[in-house]
Protein backbone atom coordinates (compact mmCIF):
# COMPACT_ATOMS: atom_id res chain seq x y z
CA UNK A 1 0.00 0.00 0.00
CA UNK A 2 1.70 3.43 -0.97
CA UNK A 3 1.81 5.59 1.61
CA UNK A 4 0.63 8.49 -0.38
CA UNK A 5 4.37 10.77 0.95
CA UNK A 6 5.78 12.82 -1.14
CA UNK A 7 9.36 12.16 -0.63
CA UNK A 8 12.95 14.55 -0.76
CA UNK A 9 15.77 12.98 -2.15
CA UNK A 10 19.01 14.49 -1.27
CA UNK A 11 21.48 14.74 -3.97
CA UNK A 12 25.29 13.91 -3.69
CA UNK A 13 27.63 16.85 -2.75
CA UNK A 14 24.29 18.94 -1.59
CA UNK A 15 22.74 18.53 -5.19
CA UNK A 16 26.00 20.67 -6.75
CA UNK A 17 26.15 20.24 -10.78
CA UNK A 18 26.36 17.47 -11.67
CA UNK A 19 24.01 16.17 -9.25
CA UNK A 20 20.82 17.27 -8.49
CA UNK A 21 18.50 16.87 -5.51
CA UNK A 22 15.03 14.82 -6.36
CA UNK A 23 11.67 13.92 -5.56
CA UNK A 24 10.01 10.45 -5.02
CA UNK A 25 5.93 10.34 -5.00
CA UNK A 26 5.06 7.10 -2.96
CA UNK A 27 0.97 6.71 -5.04
CA UNK A 28 -0.42 4.00 -6.54
CA UNK A 29 1.40 5.15 -9.79
CA UNK A 30 4.89 5.76 -7.65
CA UNK A 31 7.08 8.56 -9.91
CA UNK A 32 10.08 10.01 -9.57
CA UNK A 33 10.85 13.83 -10.50
CA UNK A 34 14.83 14.60 -11.91
CA UNK A 35 16.46 11.45 -11.43
CA UNK A 36 19.75 12.25 -11.13
CA UNK A 37 19.74 12.25 -7.35
CA UNK A 38 21.85 9.76 -5.43
CA UNK A 39 22.81 6.61 -7.41
CA UNK A 40 22.46 3.77 -4.66
CA UNK A 41 19.01 5.30 -3.53
CA UNK A 42 17.76 5.39 -7.34
CA UNK A 43 19.23 2.13 -7.81
CA UNK A 44 17.26 0.32 -5.15
CA UNK A 45 13.90 2.00 -6.32
CA UNK A 46 15.00 0.00 -9.96
CA UNK A 47 15.33 -2.91 -8.38
CA UNK A 48 12.47 -3.00 -6.64
CA UNK A 49 11.17 -2.10 -10.03
CA UNK A 50 8.99 0.77 -8.54
CA UNK A 51 9.01 3.66 -10.22
CA UNK A 52 5.79 4.00 -13.25
CA UNK A 53 6.36 7.62 -13.92
CA UNK A 54 9.45 9.76 -14.81
CA UNK A 55 9.36 13.53 -14.89
CA UNK A 56 12.12 15.57 -15.95
CA UNK A 57 11.78 19.21 -15.27
CA UNK A 58 13.61 19.94 -17.97
CA UNK A 59 16.34 18.63 -21.00
CA UNK A 60 19.90 19.69 -18.41
CA UNK A 61 21.65 16.07 -18.12
CA UNK A 62 22.37 16.88 -14.38
CA UNK A 63 18.17 16.08 -13.89
CA UNK A 64 18.29 13.21 -16.56
CA UNK A 65 21.13 11.67 -15.76
CA UNK A 66 19.67 8.35 -14.21
CA UNK A 67 17.12 8.39 -16.41
CA UNK A 68 18.55 5.12 -17.96
CA UNK A 69 17.46 3.11 -14.68
CA UNK A 70 13.70 3.38 -15.37
CA UNK A 71 13.26 1.69 -18.99
CA UNK A 72 10.41 0.42 -18.21
CA UNK A 73 8.52 3.80 -16.81
CA UNK A 74 6.91 6.36 -19.05
CA UNK A 75 8.96 9.25 -19.32
CA UNK A 76 7.20 13.03 -19.29
CA UNK A 77 8.16 16.06 -19.97
CA UNK A 78 6.79 19.83 -20.78
CA UNK A 79 6.58 19.61 -25.02
CA UNK A 80 8.79 21.72 -25.59
CA UNK A 81 11.70 20.05 -23.56
CA UNK A 82 11.18 16.69 -24.86
CA UNK A 83 13.21 16.73 -27.66
CA UNK A 84 16.19 18.12 -25.87
CA UNK A 85 15.63 14.89 -23.96
CA UNK A 86 15.02 12.35 -26.51
CA UNK A 87 18.38 13.49 -28.64
CA UNK A 88 21.73 14.51 -27.29
CA UNK A 89 22.04 16.09 -30.65
CA UNK A 90 18.92 17.86 -29.94
CA UNK A 91 20.17 18.62 -26.49
CA UNK A 92 23.21 20.50 -27.89
CA UNK A 93 21.18 22.42 -30.19
CA UNK A 94 19.22 23.99 -27.42
CA UNK A 95 22.16 24.64 -25.77
CA UNK A 96 23.71 26.43 -28.59
CA UNK A 97 27.06 23.88 -28.48
CA UNK A 98 26.53 22.18 -31.46
CA UNK A 99 28.52 23.59 -33.74
CA UNK A 100 31.34 23.74 -31.18
CA UNK A 101 34.44 21.97 -32.05
CA UNK A 102 34.11 20.36 -28.82
CA UNK A 103 30.82 19.35 -28.81
CA UNK A 104 32.10 16.17 -30.02
CA UNK A 105 34.40 15.82 -26.91
CA UNK A 106 30.99 16.81 -24.70
CA UNK A 107 29.20 14.22 -26.00
CA UNK A 108 31.44 11.81 -25.17
CA UNK A 109 32.04 12.30 -21.78
CA UNK A 110 28.16 12.48 -21.79
CA UNK A 111 27.80 8.71 -23.08
CA UNK A 112 30.64 7.10 -21.67
CA UNK A 113 31.69 8.95 -18.20
CA UNK A 114 27.94 9.56 -17.32
CA UNK A 115 26.84 6.94 -18.78
CA UNK A 116 24.15 8.94 -19.93
CA UNK A 117 21.71 7.28 -22.18
CA UNK A 118 18.45 9.21 -24.45
CA UNK A 119 15.48 7.80 -23.28
CA UNK A 120 11.91 8.39 -25.23
CA UNK A 121 9.50 11.00 -23.84
CA UNK A 122 5.90 9.31 -23.84
CA UNK A 123 3.61 11.85 -22.80
CA UNK A 124 4.40 15.57 -22.64
CA UNK A 125 3.14 18.41 -20.49
CA UNK A 126 1.42 21.64 -20.98
CA UNK A 127 0.79 24.32 -18.66
CA UNK A 128 -1.44 23.70 -15.66
CA UNK A 129 -2.05 20.10 -17.11
CA UNK A 130 -2.35 17.77 -13.92
CA UNK A 131 -1.43 14.17 -13.21
CA UNK A 132 -3.29 12.20 -10.95
CA UNK A 133 -1.00 9.42 -9.30
CA UNK A 134 -3.32 8.50 -6.19
CA UNK A 135 -3.44 10.03 -3.36
CA UNK A 136 -1.31 13.10 -4.99
CA UNK A 137 -2.62 15.37 -7.92
CA UNK A 138 0.70 16.64 -9.25
CA UNK A 139 -0.18 20.27 -11.49
CA UNK A 140 2.81 21.26 -13.78
CA UNK A 141 3.89 24.83 -13.74
CA UNK A 142 5.24 26.30 -17.00
CA UNK A 143 8.19 28.55 -16.16
CA UNK A 144 10.26 29.11 -19.11
CA UNK A 145 13.83 31.06 -19.34
CA UNK A 146 16.42 28.58 -18.27
CA UNK A 147 15.40 26.53 -20.66
CA UNK A 148 11.82 26.56 -23.14
CA UNK A 149 9.97 24.02 -21.54
CA UNK A 150 11.35 24.24 -18.21
CA UNK A 151 8.64 22.99 -14.96
CA UNK A 152 7.97 23.37 -11.58
CA UNK A 153 5.45 20.55 -10.32
CA UNK A 154 2.97 21.74 -7.21
CA UNK A 155 2.07 19.16 -5.19
CA UNK A 156 -1.62 19.76 -4.81
CA UNK A 157 -2.75 18.36 -1.67
CA UNK A 158 0.32 18.55 0.50
CA UNK A 159 0.59 22.35 -0.65
CA UNK A 160 4.04 21.89 -1.64
CA UNK A 161 6.12 22.91 -5.03
CA UNK A 162 9.28 21.33 -6.53
CA UNK A 163 10.90 24.55 -8.00
CA UNK A 164 13.65 22.65 -9.75
CA UNK A 165 16.62 25.31 -11.31
CA UNK A 166 14.56 28.44 -10.43
CA UNK A 167 16.54 27.12 -7.46
CA UNK A 168 16.88 30.24 -5.05
CA UNK A 169 20.61 30.22 -4.83
CA UNK A 170 23.03 32.96 -4.47
CA UNK A 171 24.36 33.03 -7.82
CA UNK A 172 21.34 33.55 -8.86
CA UNK A 173 19.25 32.66 -12.22
CA UNK A 174 21.09 30.47 -15.06
CA UNK A 175 20.24 31.12 -18.85
CA UNK A 176 23.51 29.75 -20.34
CA UNK A 177 21.78 28.15 -23.37
CA UNK A 178 21.41 29.18 -26.86
CA UNK A 179 17.46 28.55 -26.04
CA UNK A 180 17.40 30.23 -22.26
CA UNK A 181 15.57 34.02 -22.19
CA UNK A 182 15.86 36.30 -19.24
CA UNK A 183 12.62 37.99 -19.56
CA UNK A 184 10.90 34.56 -19.65
CA UNK A 185 13.31 33.83 -16.48
CA UNK A 186 11.82 36.76 -14.77
CA UNK A 187 8.10 36.20 -15.45
CA UNK A 188 8.55 32.77 -14.61
CA UNK A 189 9.73 34.64 -10.87
CA UNK A 190 7.14 36.70 -10.97
CA UNK A 191 4.06 33.55 -11.21
CA UNK A 192 6.04 31.87 -8.61
CA UNK A 193 5.55 34.72 -6.26
CA UNK A 194 1.33 34.28 -6.93
CA UNK A 195 2.14 30.61 -6.29
CA UNK A 196 1.04 29.88 -2.88
CA UNK A 197 2.19 26.83 -1.17
CA UNK A 198 4.20 25.80 2.55
CA UNK A 199 7.13 24.18 1.04
CA UNK A 200 9.39 24.16 -1.80
CA UNK A 201 11.76 21.79 -3.20
CA UNK A 202 14.38 23.25 -5.29
CA UNK A 203 17.09 20.92 -7.26
CA UNK A 204 20.02 22.18 -6.18
CA UNK A 205 21.20 24.89 -2.40
CA UNK A 206 18.99 24.22 -0.02
CA UNK A 207 16.92 21.55 -1.20
CA UNK A 208 13.75 22.58 1.17
CA UNK A 209 11.97 25.63 2.51
CA UNK A 210 9.28 26.26 4.20
CA UNK A 211 6.55 28.85 4.56
CA UNK A 212 6.25 32.52 2.35
CA UNK A 213 9.20 32.58 0.20
CA UNK A 214 8.48 36.10 -1.57
CA UNK A 215 10.93 37.19 -0.30
CA UNK A 216 13.50 35.02 -1.77
CA UNK A 217 12.22 34.68 -5.09
CA UNK A 218 12.57 38.67 -4.81
CA UNK A 219 15.99 38.40 -4.14
CA UNK A 220 16.74 35.50 -6.70
CA UNK A 221 15.57 38.12 -9.67
CA UNK A 222 17.27 40.92 -8.33
CA UNK A 223 20.47 38.97 -8.95
CA UNK A 224 19.32 39.39 -13.10
CA UNK A 225 19.23 43.17 -12.48
CA UNK A 226 22.57 43.58 -10.54
CA UNK A 227 23.97 41.55 -13.41
CA UNK A 228 22.51 44.30 -15.79
CA UNK A 229 23.86 47.00 -14.07
CA UNK A 230 27.19 45.65 -13.54
CA UNK A 231 27.30 45.27 -17.48
CA UNK A 232 26.31 48.99 -17.88
CA UNK A 233 28.98 50.37 -15.76
CA UNK A 234 31.78 47.94 -17.66
CA UNK A 235 30.20 49.36 -20.65
CA UNK A 236 30.58 52.97 -19.61
CA UNK A 237 33.89 52.29 -21.84
CA UNK A 238 33.78 50.59 -25.40
CA UNK A 239 34.24 47.39 -25.07
CA UNK A 240 35.54 44.14 -27.09
CA UNK A 241 33.69 40.60 -26.63
CA UNK A 242 37.28 39.15 -25.39
CA UNK A 243 37.54 42.18 -22.97
CA UNK A 244 33.85 41.52 -21.56
CA UNK A 245 34.48 37.78 -21.09
CA UNK A 246 37.73 38.09 -19.96
CA UNK A 247 36.50 40.50 -16.41
CA UNK A 248 33.83 36.85 -15.99
CA UNK A 249 31.11 39.88 -14.86
CA UNK A 250 29.01 36.79 -14.50
CA UNK A 251 30.46 34.25 -13.37
CA UNK A 252 32.91 36.37 -11.29
CA UNK A 253 36.13 34.34 -12.32
CA UNK A 254 37.15 31.87 -15.06
CA UNK A 255 36.39 28.20 -14.31
CA UNK A 256 38.49 25.57 -16.15
CA UNK A 257 38.29 24.21 -19.02
CA UNK A 258 38.23 27.95 -20.76
CA UNK A 259 36.46 27.31 -24.22
CA UNK A 260 33.75 26.23 -21.58
CA UNK A 261 34.03 29.26 -19.97
CA UNK A 262 33.58 31.57 -22.20
CA UNK A 263 30.91 30.30 -24.03
CA UNK A 264 28.70 29.85 -21.38
CA UNK A 265 30.08 33.54 -19.95
CA UNK A 266 29.48 34.69 -23.39
CA UNK A 267 26.25 33.57 -23.36
CA UNK A 268 24.71 34.94 -20.24
CA UNK A 269 26.34 38.14 -20.95
CA UNK A 270 25.08 38.68 -24.45
CA UNK A 271 21.57 37.82 -23.38
CA UNK A 272 21.90 40.67 -21.08
CA UNK A 273 23.60 42.84 -24.00
CA UNK A 274 20.89 42.12 -26.31
CA UNK A 275 18.22 42.85 -23.59
CA UNK A 276 19.63 46.27 -22.58
CA UNK A 277 20.40 47.29 -26.08
CA UNK A 278 16.09 46.57 -26.73
CA UNK A 279 15.99 48.92 -23.67
CA UNK A 280 18.19 51.40 -25.45
CA UNK A 281 20.80 51.36 -22.80
CA UNK A 282 23.32 49.83 -25.00
CA UNK A 283 24.52 50.07 -28.84
CA UNK A 284 26.68 47.66 -30.91
CA UNK A 285 28.93 48.68 -33.42
CA UNK A 286 31.55 46.39 -35.09
CA UNK A 287 30.95 44.18 -32.47
CA UNK A 288 31.98 46.90 -29.84
CA UNK A 289 29.75 47.58 -26.98
CA UNK A 290 29.33 50.98 -25.50
CA UNK A 291 26.70 51.83 -22.79
CA UNK A 292 24.59 54.64 -24.47
CA UNK A 293 24.05 56.49 -21.21
CA UNK A 294 27.89 57.09 -21.04
CA UNK A 295 27.80 58.26 -24.82
CA UNK A 296 25.34 60.84 -23.78
CA UNK A 297 26.61 62.56 -21.20
CA UNK A 298 30.13 62.51 -22.24
ZN1 LIG B 1 19.15 23.12 -15.49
Amino acid sequence: MASGEVIFIEGENSGRFPHCNAIFVDDEIPAVIDPATREDYLKSLHEQNLIKLVINSHYHIDHTRYNRLFRGATFAAHRLDAPAIQSLDENAKYAGIYEKLWFQAWKKVVREVWRHEEVEIGRTFEDLEEVCLGQNTLRIIHTPGHTPGHICVEFVEKKAVYLADIDLTKFGPWYGNARSDIDSFLSSIERLKRTKAETWYTAHGEGVLTGDITDRLEAYGSVIHERDRRILEFLSKERTREEIIDKALIYGKKWDPPQMFEFFEWMMVSKHIQRLERMGLVTTKNERYLSLESENTT
